[in-house]
C-alpha cells in the first residue's frame, strides 16, 4: 500500500501540479492523507426525486429528473442570463444561469435526459431554480444517488473549476485507489468498547456514506478519535508533568489563615468560596503541584479566595506571590490585601516597575531573607532579578493576558515549582475549558456574595441620545461615576480612535461641569495611569475608554457603563464590560447603545444581555453563536483548536465522555509503556510532531 501521509497530491489523476498548487494554498492539502481527512460540510439527501408539480415553493434543495424543451437568453448587459425551459411531464420549471452562458449552450442538449438538481423558488409566477447542478443520467453514477457531500472552497478555488464537485470526483478517485485498509488509528479495544466503526469504512462513509445512519456512526467514531487524542494529549502531558515533579506539601492549616478567618474576614464566606478553598486545600496538601484554574464570574470574589490561598502558603513558612495584569491591578490587589490583613503580623509588598531604588532593593532583600511574605506585583515580579526564598504559591489574577510561556518562567523562582493558581472572570465553559486547560483544573465560583443588586442592561438606539445624556446628568448629580466604552478593533484601529475622539469631545461639551478622562491603548501607560487614577480617586465623573478597561478595575462609586456600537462587540466581551459596574450598593445600569438597523444574530445577542446577568449562561450562548475559535483567550492559549469534524459547542457530551476514557488508559498506563496501549503512544507521538501547537504545550 502506497503511503497516503506522504504521497503528494498532484499524483492523484485529474489533479496534476497547477491544481494541486491551488490545493495547497487554498485549503492547505498537500498529500492524499490530507485530501482524505477534508470533510463535507453537508450531505444532501439525492435518493429521491420530485415530480415537477409537487414543487409548493417551501422546499429546500431538491432533484428532478426531465429534458430541457427550449433554450431562451433575456435581459441586455449584467441583467442578461440564461433560461432553459425544463420539463418531466408533469409541469415547467425554468433552470436560470447568470454566468457562462456560452458554455452552456454548448454543454446541454435539447430532449435528453438530466438530472437537475437546485433550490426552486417563485418567481413571477413561475418556478424557477438559478444555477443548478445538471448532470446527464449517465453521470449520475448509482453511489451518488444517496447523500451527496458538499465540500467547503474558496472563490480561487471556484475560478480554477476546483468547486465541490470537482472535490468530490477527487474523492472517489482517492477511495478507489485505496484497496487495503489503512493502519487503524485506535486501538481494537477502544473500538469493541465504544462500538466504533473501523477506520477505513469510516472515511468511505464519511465522504459517500451508504446511508443515514451510517454517516452517522461514521461522524461519531471520526469525532471521538479527534476528541480523544486532543484530551489524550493533554492528559497524558500532565501525567508526566506530575510524575517529573513534586509539589510542596502544604500540611498544616495554622495560625494565620485561623486569625484571619475568625478576626479579621468581615463577611462569612459564600457556599460556593468554601468549597474552592476546600478544593484547594486538598491539592496543597496532596504532595502534587496544584495547577488550578478558578472561575468566577465578576465580583464573586476571587481575590478573598487567593489570599486565603496565600495564607495557607505561610502557615507553611512558604511565601506566596501574587501577579495582576496592570499596575493599577496590582495596585488595587495591594491595596485591598493590606486591609484585609489590617493588625496581623504579615509582611505584604507590592513590586511593579515603577518601584525603583532603595525600596526596590529593600523588597528584593525582604525576598530572598523569606521576610517579605507575600508579593503582589505586575510581569514586574517573574523579572530575572526578583528571587525567592522559598516561594510556594503563584496566584495569577486575569490570566488570559499571561501567556504558558509566562507561567513556565514561575516555576525556575523556586526550588520546586510551586503551586499554581490561575483566576479567570472570563466565564469559559466546561468542555472549552476542558480542551483549552486541559492541564489545569478547574475551580468555579458560582455564586455572588449576598445582597448585590443585579445589574439593569438596557439596550438603546443611539437615535435616542438626548434621553441617555439626562440618565446619566441624573446619576451623576447623586453622586455616582459614568463610564462610556467605545469598540477598538484592530483592523479599523484609525476610525475607531478617530470616533472615541469624537465621543470624547462630544461627552466634554454635554458635561460641561463635569471632569472627563479618557483612556485607550495607545497612551503611554504612565499617561494611562494617570487618567485612570482621575477616575479611581472619584476626580472625574466620566471615563471615555475603549475596552482597556475591560479588565479588573474596581471602582465601585460608578453605576453606569454606557456601551457605544454594542454591536460590535461580542457576547462575553460585553459581559465583562458590564462586570465594570454594579461592585457598590446602588442599583448599577448597562446601557448598550446600537444603531437602528441591527442584524439578527446581533439582536438576538443583545437579547441575551438584557435578560441575563449569568456570565455561564452568556459564554454558552456565545460559545453556540460564534464558536469556539472566535471566544477570547483562545488564541493565546497555545492550544490546538484545529479540529476537522468535532465541533465544541455540539459535542460537549462526547467530549467529556472521551476525556474519561482517556483519563481512564493515561491513569493504567502511567508511564505510557503498556504493549496494548503501544499504537495509542505511537499516534500520538505522529500528531505531536504534525501539529506545531499540539507540540507548543509539551
Ligand atoms: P472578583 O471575583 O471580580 O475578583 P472581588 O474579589 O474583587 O471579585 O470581590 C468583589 C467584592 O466582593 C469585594 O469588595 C470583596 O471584598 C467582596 N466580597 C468577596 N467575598 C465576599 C463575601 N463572601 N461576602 C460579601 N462580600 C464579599
Ligand atoms: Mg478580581
Amino acid at each position: 500500500m502506497f503511503d497516503l501521509i506522504t504521497r503528494d497530491i498532484k499524483y492523484l489523476p485529474g489533479v496534476g501540479p497547477q491544481r494541486a498548487a491551488v490545493l495547497n494554498k487554498e485549503l492547505n492539502i498537500h498529500s492524499l492523507h490530507d485530501l482524505l481527512y477534508y470533510f463535507p460540510y453537508k450531505y444532501v439527501d439525492r435518493s429521491r426525486i420530485y415530480y415537477i408539480r409537487e414543487i409548493d415553493g417551501t422546499m429546500p434543495y431538491i432533484q428532478l429528473k426531465g429534458e430541457i424543451l427550449s433554450f431562451e437568453s433575456v435581459g441586455e448587459g449584467r441583467q442578461r442570463r440564461l433560461v432553459a425551459h425544463f420539463s418531466d411531464g408533469t409541469g415547467v420549471v425554468d433552470l436560470v444561469w447568470f454566468q457562462g452562458i456560452k458554455y452552456l449552450l454548448g454543454k446541454y442538449k435539447l430532449h435528453q435526459e438530466y438530472i437537475v438538481f437546485g433550490k426552486p423558488t417563485l418567481f413571477n409566477g413561475r418556478f424557477n431554480i438559478a444555477h443548478p447542478d445538471v448532470d446527464s443520467l449517465s453521470e449520475q453514477k448509482p453511489a451518488s444517488m444517496g447523500l451527496q457531500p458538499y465540500y467547503n472552497t474558496t472563490e480561487k478555488m471556484k475560478r480554477s473549476s476546483l468547486n465541490s464537485r470537482a472535490l468530490e470526483k477527487m474523492m472517489v478517485t482517492l477511495l478507489q485507489q485505496l484497496k487495503e485498509p489503512l493502519e487503524e488509528t485506535l486501538t481494537p479495544a477502544i473500538l469493541a468498547q465504544h462500538h466504533l466503526m473501523p477506520l477505513t469504512e469510516a472515511l468511505r462513509n464519511i465522504h459517500f456514506p451508504a446511508s443515514a445512519e451510517l454517516l452517522r456512526k461514521a461522524q461519531y467514531r471520526l469525532k471521538f478519535e479527534e476528541l480523544f487524542y486532543v484530551q489524550l494529549n493533554i492528559l497524558r502531558y500532565t501525567k508526566d508533568r506530575q510524575c517529573k515533579y513534586r509539589g510542596y506539601v502544604f500540611s498544616r492549616v495554622g495560625e494565620i489563615f485561623n486569625t484571619f478567618y475568625n478576626q479579621n474576614l468581615p463577611f462569612q464566606l459564600t457556599n460556593a468560596q468554601k468549597r474552592v478553598l476546600k478544593e484547594i486545600r486538598r491539592d496543597l496538601g496532596s504532595g502534587r503541584q496544584m495547577n488550578r484554574l478558578l472561575q468566577g464570574d465578576v465580583g464573586s470574589g476571587k481575590t478573598l479566595v487567593a489570599l486565603m490561598s496565600m495564607l495557607m502558603a505561610l502557615d507553611n513558612n512558604f511565601q506566596a506571590c501574587m501577579m495582576a495584569p496592570t499596575e493599577i491591578l496590582a495596585h488595587q490587589h495591594y491595596e485591598t490585601i493590606k486591609e484585609f490583613l489590617y493588625g496581623m503580623n504579615v509582611r505584604v509588598e507590592l513590586l511593579t516597575g515603577s518601584v525603583k531604588g532603595k525600596r526596590r532593593e529593600a523588597i528584593l532583600k525582604g525576598l530572598l531573607t523569606g521576610e517579605v511574605q507575600i508579593l503582589i506585583g505586575t510581569h514586574a515580579v517573574i523579572e530575572d532579578t526578583v528571587n525567592f526564598a522559598s516561594l510556594g504559591l503563584v496566584v495569577i489574577d486575569e490570566q488570559h493576558r499571561f501567556g504558558v510561556a509566562q507561567r513556565a518562567r514561575l516555576w525556575q523562582k523556586s526550588v520546586q515549582p510551586p503551586h499554581i493558581l490561575v483566576m479567570t472572570a472570563t466565564p469559559i465553559p466546561r468542555t472549552l475549558a476542558m480542551t483549552l486547560y486541559g492541564d489545569l483544573d478547574v475551580s468555579v465560583i458560582d455564586e455572588l456574595p449576598p445582597g448585590r443588586k443585579p445589574i439593569a442592561t438596557i439596550h438603546q438606539f443611539d437615535n435616542r441620545r438626548e434621553s441617555l445624556y439626562q440618565s446619566l446628568r441624573r446619576q451623576i448629580n447623586e453622586g455616582r461615576q459614568v463610564y462610556i466604552v467605545y469598540p477598538l478593533i484592530k483592523e479599523s484601529e484609525k476610525i475607531d480612535l478617530k470616533n472615541l475622539e469624537e465621543g470624547y469631545q462630544h461627552v466634554c461639551e454635554a458635561f460641561p461641569d463635569c471632569l472627563v478622562c479618557k483612556v485607550h491603548g495607545q497612551m503611554k501607560p504612565a499617561e494611562k495611569d494617570a487618567q485612570m487614577q482621575l477616575f479611581v480617586s472619584g476626580e472625574a465623573q466620566i471615563m471615555v475608554a475603549t475596552t482597556v478597561i475591560e479588565v479588573g478595575v474596581n471602582v465601585p462609586n460608578a453605576s453606569v457603563m454606557v456601551i457605544e456600537n454594542a454591536e460590535r462587540f461580542g457576547l462575553s466581551q460585553l459581559h465583562q464590560l458590564r462586570g465594570r459596574v454594579g461592585r457598590g450598593a446602588e442599583q448599577s445600569y448597562c446601557i448598550l447603545v446600537t444603531d437602528y438597523k441591527l442584524a439578527e444574530d446581533t439582536r438576538k445577542r443583545l437579547e441575551i444581555m438584557v435578560r441575563t446577568n449569568d456570565g455561564f449562561e452568556i459564554a454558552e450562548a456565545d460559545l453556540k453563536l460564534r464558536g469556539p475559535g472566535d471566544l477570547e483567550g483562545t488564541q493565546q492559549s497555545g492550544v490546538a483548536f484545529d479540529l476537522k469534524i468535532a465541533d465544541i459547542a455540539r459535542d460537549g457530551q462526547l467530549l467529556q465522555y472521551v476525556r474519561e476514557v482517556a483519563q481512564t488508559i493515561v491513569d493504567a498506563d502511567p508511564t505510557g509503556s503498556l504493549p496494548e496501549n503501544e499504537l495509542l503512544w505511537r499516534q500520538l507521538k505522529r500528531m505531536r510532531k504534525d501539529n506545531v501547537n499540539w507540540a507548543a504545550i509539551s
